[in-house]
């Protein structure tokens, strides 16, 4: 039982690595097709029939014999010294085991060699195939380097979206689980699915204004957010906001106030890249309580930012 499930889990590994890498290995299958067919195509096109007379010694006394091919003669062609028909077994055998083919075959009756004795019909029926392979090589190249292209031109698109690390437009307040009270709107938990957050300092909800002053939960608690832009306006937040929230970029307005039991919404913080803070240095230590920059798990912090250049 176990052997199966992990026999199961193997192939679905396997499938998935196809799905993922095929994309890139088809233009690949499809050059060498082409190459092949190329080959091909080129050779038979100075294919001619073959005549009554050994290549070998140059004898006259030939024996015509019907000779069925496939994967149990194969063998014995190679040392047939016809070198066309060498490649055209190659991918006849490819096709099935139990596909087997009649040829003729010419046996000099002086010196005993043979080679494939090909009629005018035989060598119109491999020009036609060989060329029809040729086209199907250069369709399947053409098709799978479109296929590429149009992947690597999608992801392309996605990562113009990632170069932005800011949200352009404000977050609707429908991202956002909260509840009004007088005046204030209170975010509770984000429920949007974009990545990039923008709060506005207000929200017009059934036509009535209401202020963001504090957030009511651990809003972000969670998310698979890359950025947020708190609002101007933002007093107080629960230190644990982002707890669990692997967040990048993050701009705090120098409207935020630090709490009595000292403010570590920070410790939340993980490998980000950058804070950008609204008010002045002297106003950070302030908030974090003068904070070791150590503690504070994040490659940069820039100061007096303007919310306003938050564009790209
Ligand atoms: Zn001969």
């Amino acid at each position: 039982m176990i052997t199966g499930c992990l026999s199961i889990f193997l192939i679905l590994i396997a499938i998935s690595a196809v799905i993922a890498v095929g994309i890139f290995v088809l233009p690949f299958i499809a050059g060498v097709y082409f190459v092949l067919s190329y080959l091909m195509y080129s050779r038979s096109k100075n294919l001619e029939a073959s005549t009554m007379e050994c290549p070998n010694c140059g004898s006259r006394d030939i024996k015509i014999q019907s000779v069925t091919t496939g994967v149990e003669t194969n063998s014995s062609l190679n040392g047939s010294g016809t070198t066309f028909l060498g490649v055209g077994h190659v991918w006849g055998n490819r096709n099935s085991r139990t596909n087997y083919k009649q040829k003729r075959e010419g046996v000099c009756q002086s010196c005993g060699f043979n080679y494939d004795y090909l009629t005018d019909e035989d060598v119109t029926k491999t020009k036609n195939s060989s060329k029809l392979n040729l086209i199907v090589s250069i369709i399947l190249l053409i098709v799978s380097i479109l296929i590429l292209i149009g992947f690597l031109g999608r992801s392309k698109n996605n990562n113009s979206d990632n170069s932005s690390i800011w949200a352009n437009e404000i977050t609707a307040i429908d991202s956002f689980e909260y509840y009004l009270d007088g005046n204030n709107v209170y975010l509770k938990k984000y429920i949007g699915k974009d990545k990039k957050v923008r709060i506005a300092s207000s929200y017009t909800i059934d036509g009535k204004e209401y202020v963001i002053s504090s957030f009511a939960g651990r809003v972000f608690n969670g998310s698979s957010i890359d950025s947020v832009i708190l609002p101007e306006g933002l007093v107080t937040m629960s230190k644990d906001t982002f707890s669990g929230c692997r967040l990048k970029n993050i701009y705090i307005p120098s409207t935020l106030q630090t709490s009595d039991d000292g403010y570590k919404f920070y410790k939340y913080f993980y490998n980000t890249e950058k804070i950008y803070y609204g008010g002045t240095e002297e106003q950070w230590k302030t908030l974090t309580n003068n904070a070791n920059r150590a503690d504070i798990d994040v490659v940069e912090i820039i100061y007096n930012v303007n919310p306003n250049d938050l564009n790209n």
